[in-house]
């Protein structure tokens, strides 16, 4: 997929094995920004042990108002390989986090899931949550059937204009609509565990942005 990149809705088509770049900036490599244990997300998700995230560098969305813009604009950080990802989740795991939080994750579906394939067979156990912007393409959300427990997808708007002006994407309503059926097509609606953490399910986030008309 990466010779002829398509995972994503803008369908670039460019070689990223080659180091042609399309919307996202992305190259081949996976590229993080920061791990944490964040304790801020929705307290199902931080619960009070907190939630495992992993930021990645680079994004499809080019929300105007974002507030990781060195991250998701500039690609501020650094390049892991699979298996080195595969250690942060197995790292993550290892200090208690409720889940692994993978935080726009979209331009790396393919390196991912060979992640969680690497991590699972060292005893990766906690659930994977896909947290992203909503703007996918529903042929890479069924790649990660079997490999993520909780969707985690925004639905920033109802309106294409406000879309394209705000976040530069063409029909984010129909497209996010799409990718959003099929996740919980994979899941379904959420289950939380006796503690009241998510195991498995969709959470769908809706932004306000203040001063939009
Ligand atoms: S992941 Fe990046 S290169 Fe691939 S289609 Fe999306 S924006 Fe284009």
């Amino acid at each position: 997929m990466l010779e002829n990149c398509k995972m994503c809705p803008h369908k670039c088509g460019v070689n990223r094995i080659n180091d042609k770049l399309g919307i996202c900036k992305a190259g081949a490599k996976i590229k993080i920004a920061l791990v944490s244990l964040h304790h801020f997300e929705e307290p199902c998700i931080s619960g009070d042990k907190g939630s495992g995230t992993i930021f990645f560098s680079n994004c499809n969305l080019k929300c105007v108002y974002c507030q990781n813009y060195k991250i998701s604009h500039e690609g501020k950080g650094k390049e892991v390989t699979a298996n080195e990802l595969s250690n942060i989740f197995l790292a993550q795991q290892e200090k208690q986090a409720h889940n692994i939080n993978l935080v726009s994750p979209t331009i790396y579906v393919e390196q991912i899931i060979e992640a969680i394939k690497i991590a699972k067979k060292k005893g990766l156990s906690i659930p994977i949550i896909y947290n992203c912007g909503g703007y996918e393409n529903v042929e890479t959300i069924k790649m990660l059937k079997g490999y993520v427990d909780v969707y985690l997808p925004d639905f920033k708007y109802f309106d294409d204009e406000l879309a394209l002006k705000y976040s530069k994407v063409k029909n984010y309503t129909k497209v996010a609509q799409d990718a959003i059926l099929e996740m919980h097509k994979q899941v379904g609606s959420p289950i939380l565990d006796d503690n009241g953490i998510i195991t498995k399910g969709v959470i769908i986030r809706h932004l306000v942005l203040p001063r939009i008309y």
